[in-house]
């Protein structure tokens, strides 16, 4: 599946080996990278410890010193990329069923502009991945299947009305997947324009900082536009629900999509 497995396609992954979203090979191959990079190794490790910050974003109560100490010294000692996994895989599920604030520093650096290119480079990664679908159909089928999976209600934009240059019969859903988007539980759903897939992220959008270098106001939302690896990405929330459509079409016609996802 990754065809290359250079620093930049090893950075574009880690939320993807992080979530044990990897085949067996596609992780051995990532790991054995890791393994001769210091530097790749080292933002696996960030990840990982943002993740787990990410997780405790509701802060109830506080992690007992004790496991904070564990964690920070787990950090500190080990250095195999195996090591680095399996203390993900130890603390993360521990930490995250016992509903635990872990403070260990890395909150200053979520600023708005480096989360939304996380957001984008994940979606856009998980988007070219193009994994099987669970579910295909129509929007009510669609929408149906995701009750109950995710924590907010799944409608499907209708693409109808949306025209390409080749044609004018809009975008089809084509079906779509659980996924997440980041740390967070994400409907993703795919359509099909004309041979051009497009993909659309729905996510609850709270205590997520959206933003981008480019900012545009498509009905009355502010909309933020980024782009990575060739594809263009648009950050939005509308009624509650978190937005990341994307998609090789050009910035018009990501506006046109945008545009018949929010209510008017
Ligand atoms: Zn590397």
């Amino acid at each position: 599946m990754m065809r290359e497995m250079g620093c930049d396609g090893i950075q574009r992954f880690i939320d993807t080996y992080l979530d044990g979203e990897f085949a067996e090979r596609d992780r051995a191959e990532f790991e054995t990278h890791l393994q001769l990079c210091a530097k790749c190794q080292s933002k696996v490790k960030q990840q990982a410890m943002w993740k787990l910050a990410i997780k405790a974003a509701a802060p109830r109560e506080l992690v007992p010193a004790s496991l904070r100490n564990k964690v920070m010294r787990s950090i500190a000692k080990e250095s195999a990329a195996v090591q680095t996994r399996r203390w993900v895989m130890r603390i993360m599920p521990a930490a995250a069923a016992a509903g635990l604030v872990v403070i260990m520093g890395v909150a200053p650096l979520m600023n708005r502009l480096s989360w939304s290119r996380a957001v984008s480079a994940d979606v856009i990664a998980k988007h070219q991945r193009n994994l099987p679908l669970e579910i295909s159909g129509g929007s009510e089928q669609v929408k149906q299947w995701y009750a109950g999976k995710v924590d907010f209600p799944v409608k499907p934009p209708s693409f109808d009305q949306v025209a390409s240059k080749q044609m004018s019969g809009g975008a089809k859903l084509r079906g779509g997947r659980l996924t997440n988007v980041r740390d967070r539980q994400a409907a993703y759903l795919q359509y099909d324009m004309n041979g051009e897939r497009v993909g659309v992220f729905m996510f609850d959008p709270s205590q997520l900082p959206l933003g981008a270098k480019s900012k545009r106001v498509v009905g009355n939302r502010d909309v933020y536009f980024d782009q990575e690896n060739g594809s263009n990405v648009a950050l939005f929330e509308d009624r509650g629900v978190g937005y990341a459509i994307t998609s090789d079409l050009d910035q018009d016609q990501m506006v046109s999509l945008v545009s018949a996802t929010v209510s008017h």
